[in-house]
């Protein structure tokens, strides 16, 4: 396959673009011809002129694209706004492959069923190797078309993005597809062929900084009401020193908030503030844990660089880079096209888009993204032996004599915000774990049992264990303190080796421990109780010949009315079983 790029601005028009797209068409043998079109103007006037014509010039071709807010590569943006526009052209010529694509109005379908519609379309083949995905309108919810798309294809990624608008609080995104244009719209162009392969890089290199904060109050519209369960707005005052007016997104673009999505850390960014509320590119859930972020521009700039110098080997003859507005704003025109250099130099042609976010659905993806790049490889046929060096940035292996102080403060930042998070994991820990066995403590007992009656799906029905090591004292006085412990530590393994994974277990005082198992009825809480006693009898417990212990259990249920009586019951469980002569289980209805 082939790919050319080619920028449309004030000096090379439409025509001549067009012109040069023609002479590839003719000189290159291709089945397919695809046309991305990234346009920056965002007027649809233009973007009609431009698409008609293209349309009539190249009838069999399949055209898509979108807008992009400001610049779109090589530091060119903002260009006066002529009938020509502003626009990224990428030409992609398949040899064998095909796209499946199609263009959706959400004012219409919603991006649920317009995943539905699309499956059908797909019509389960078999050999799609990727799917691009193009979204117009900040509030559409277009992780739905993709998770709709998913669950019939979970191996194949979907990348893309979400289109940008040059005004945040005054969406003009569109996307486009088969000579329509959707303000609110979804356009998605599977690639398919036995012999296509495609390689998805993301590179984020944003990291958290400073406090932990918890998202106390959210809605599925991408607001944030309450963090910490005050206004949103009182953290971005509190720790960035910024108030809610017409500079908050230039003062919040460089601090994308950070938190973990399926074990992988994404970003968002602060699009605007209103009365508190802000508002970010996509939904957070209530609950999410969430900080700052800052990068250097150095991190941001190595991770892509080593992802750009990885691709060499996979041997890409096209690149397809989505990448977000926020990367561009923070490093500057300078840098940002710095970083497009490294995937240029793997793939000569490789086409840059900006947009509002990212989509990237696959084993390092975890959907809609903000502040990452997002590179897709694209090679039909066989790797070859590549003989491309990989790129060389001596600005990032250089080490400077005289570091700015914005660097010195960020190293003292980061390097404090990690003590305290180590500190602060210590302190956690200790506060719910028992020293000497490293199982729960008595706090943490509490705070699970009260989690079961909180709970409010379905009936309860957990089993309660009360244990106690039979004549410690007399282990203690005959073997010393020091054996004692030793039998605690062991006794602690053993049981554990014997209960189930949900089981919480847990160190109630001395040498008493108390356990309690979700979900199980009185027969498996006996049989359990029974499993842990003779596992114990039967232990490795030397220079100690035997230990055995004493259980009072019982099962909890709806019925139970005071915490008082089921410990009671449990309780004198427990003193039936030593007072009719140890080593055994009593239960207690
Ligand atoms: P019973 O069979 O009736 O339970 O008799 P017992 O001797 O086990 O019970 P008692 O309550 O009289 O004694 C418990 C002993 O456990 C007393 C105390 O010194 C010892 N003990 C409590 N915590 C620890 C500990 O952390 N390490 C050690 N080695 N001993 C402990
Ligand atoms: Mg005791
Ligand atoms: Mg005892």
């Amino acid at each position: 396959m082939k790919q050319y790029t080619y920028v449309i601005n004030d000096d090379i028009s439409l025509e001549d673009v067009a012109r040069q797209i023609s002479d590839k068409i003719h000189r290159n043998p291709h089945v397919t011809s695809v046309l991305q079109v990234i346009e920056s103007s965002g007027t649809e006037e233009i973007i009609r002129y431009g698409y008609e014509k293209a349309s009539k010039w190249f009838p069999n071709m399949i055209i898509y694209g979108m807008t992009s807010q400001g610049a779109i590569v090589d530091g060119m943006h903002d260009v006066t706004i002529d009938y020509n526009g502003m626009g990224i052209c990428s030409l992609l010529l398949f040899e064998n492959s095909t796209v499946v694509a199609k263009g959706y109005d959400c004012h219409i379908q919603t991006p649920l069923e317009c995943g539905q519609d699309y499956l059908n379309l797909l019509n389960k083949r078999k050999d799609i190797k990727g799917i691009l995905l193009m979204s117009s309108d900040i509030t559409l919810f277009s992780e739905d078309f993709a998770r709709t798309v998913l669950e019939e294809y979970p191996d194949v990624p979907i990348f893309g993005a979400m289109a940008g608008t040059r005004d945040v609080t005054n969406d003009r995104s569109m996307v486009y597809f088969d000579k329509e244009i959707y303000n609110k719209g979804i356009v998605a162009v599977a690639f398919c062929g036995d012999d296509l392969h495609i390689e998805t890089k993301k590179s984020l290199g944003w990291r958290p900084l400073g406090k932990e904060f918890v998202i106390t109050k959210s809605s599925n519209d991408g607001l944030v009401q309450e963090i910490d369960d005050k206004p949103a707005i009182d953290v971005y005052k509190e720790y960035l020193g910024v108030s809610e007016n017409r500079f908050f997104y230039d003062n919040t673009a460089a601090f994308p908030i950070l938190f973990l999505q399926n074990d992988e850390l994404v970003g968002r960014v602060a699009l605007y503030c209103s009365d508190g509320t802000i508002k970010y590119t996509m939904p957070i859930p209530e609950g999410t844990k969430a900080s700052f972020a800052y990068a250097r521009k150095k991190y941001l700039l190595s991770e892509s660089l080593q992802n750009a110098n990885d691709l060499i080997s996979f041997n890409p003859q096209a690149i397809l880079i989505y990448s977000c507005v926020t990367r561009r704003n923070f490093m500057g025109d300078l840098l940002a096209d710095r970083e497009f250099l490294y995937y240029k130099n793997v793939c000569s042609n490789s086409a840059f888009t900006g947009g509002y976010g990212e989509f990237l659905f696959s084993d390092e993806g975890a959907g809609l993204l903000n502040g990452t790049l997002i590179a897709i490889g694209f090679r039909e046929g066989d790797a070859t032996l590549s003989y491309i060096e990989p790129y060389v940035d001596e600005d990032l292996i250089q080490n400077e004599e005289l570091l700015p102080l914005m660097e010195r403060m960020i190293n003292l930042l980061e390097k404090t915000t990690d003590d305290l998070r180590e500190n602060v994991l210590q302190l956690y820990h200790s506060a719910n774990h028992d020293e000497l066995t490293g199982i729960y403590n008595r706090a943490s007992f509490n705070y699970y049992y009260n989690e079961i009656f909180e709970k409010n799906n379905g009936p309860i029905s957990a089993g309660l264990f009360l244990i106690d090591i039979d004549h410690f004292k007399h282990i203690n006085d005959t073997y010393g303190h020091e054996a004692g412990d030793l039998v605690l530590k062991k006794l602690v393994a053993y049981v554990n080796s014997v209960l189930p994974e949900r089981a919480v277990f847990c160190r109630w005082g001395g040498e008493e421990f108390v356990c309690i198992i979700d979900n199980i009825n009185k027969e498996e809480a006996i049989s359990i109780a029974e499993h842990i006693r003779h596992t114990i009898e039967t232990s490795d417990f030397s220079p100690i010949p035997k230990i055995t212990i004493s259980l009072g259990v019982t099962v909890i249920s709806d019925t139970e009315t005071s915490h008082k009586d089921i410990f009671k019951k449990v309780d004198d469980a427990l003193y039936e079983a030593k007072e009719s002569g140890r080593n055994k289980i009593i239960f207690r209805t």
